[in-house]
């Protein structure tokens, strides 16, 4: 694992609990890593909190973060203190629930909720305007409250431009009523799946149920 020096160069928070920030890296200059992992700050006491990063993995010098300030711990209290500008280190990168999990996969399902959304952007970005993945993709967003963090624009004009991704948005509850409604997940999907643990524990009993594999379903809790 390395450690990276980076500046805040935006903060933008909205409805006082969710922060998109941009990380600048200054030293190495560069980061490299797969879409669906994330970094490390190490904290007061030695606590360390991780963040998933949200930005493509072909842009190299810079990486977005989204955070949910709702725990309140140390982790939200770091974030919430961030300024632009500020120089920070953190550790990175980690994390095994990657886009090559998938890789055999004849079709993919993301399933997101909240903050969950952040690593299934890197890598819907990654398969859909990088490698220009020709399988068909589905995002199933559950979306509260000002929880786009501007991002519903940029999965609408993929979509727009994509034709085998299909995008749907609704409340979170509505998202496990839409994988039950469309019922036409099986075993030929792999799915990955981010959100609280009771939504992605209940989405995998859904997903199993319809048919998907439980090999072929990659999640991360938080
Ligand atoms: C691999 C990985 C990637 C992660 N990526 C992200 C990310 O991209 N964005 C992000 O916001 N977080 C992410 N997290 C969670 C993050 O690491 C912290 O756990 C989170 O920010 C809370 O830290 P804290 O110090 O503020 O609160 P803590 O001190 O850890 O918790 C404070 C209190 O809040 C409770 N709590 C914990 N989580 C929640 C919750 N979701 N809602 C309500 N109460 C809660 C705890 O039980 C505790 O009582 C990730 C975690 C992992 C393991």
């Amino acid at each position: 694992m390395k450690n990276f020096i980076a500046r805040v160069i935006k903060k933008r928070t909205t409805h006082d609990r969710f922060v998109y920030l941009k990380l600048s890296l200054l030293k190495p200059a560069q980061i490299e890593f797969k879409a669906g992992q994330y970094i490390s700050f190490e904290l007061s006491g030695e606590e360390k909190r991780s963040y998933s990063i949200a930005s493509a993995p072909t842009n190299m010098s810079y990486i977005e973060l989204a955070v949910d300030l709702t725990p309140g711990g140390v982790g939200s209290s770091f974030i919430s203190s961030l300024t632009v500008g500020q120089e920070i280190s953190f550790e990175g990168v980690l994390g095994e629930v990657t886009i090559e999990r998938g890789q055999n996969d004849q079709q993919l399902l993301f399933v997101g909720s909240g903050v969950g959304i952040s690593p299934l952007k890197s890598m819907l970005e990654d398969l859909l305007i990088t490698r220009l993945d020709q399988r068909p993709i589905t995002l199933i967003w559950g979306l509260q409250l000002g929880e786009d963090l501007g991002w519903a624009d940029d999965f609408q004009k993929i979509a727009q431009e994509r034709q085998n991704f299909e995008l749907i948005t609704g409340a979170d509850r509505e998202i496990v009523d839409n994988i039950t409604k469309l019922a036409r997940f099986d075993e030929t999907w792999g799915a990955y799946v981010c959100g609280k643990p009771e939504m992605v524990a209940y989405t995998e009993k859904q997903l199993v149920n319809q048919g998907i594999s439980r090999d072929s379903i990659y999640y991360d809790r938080y």
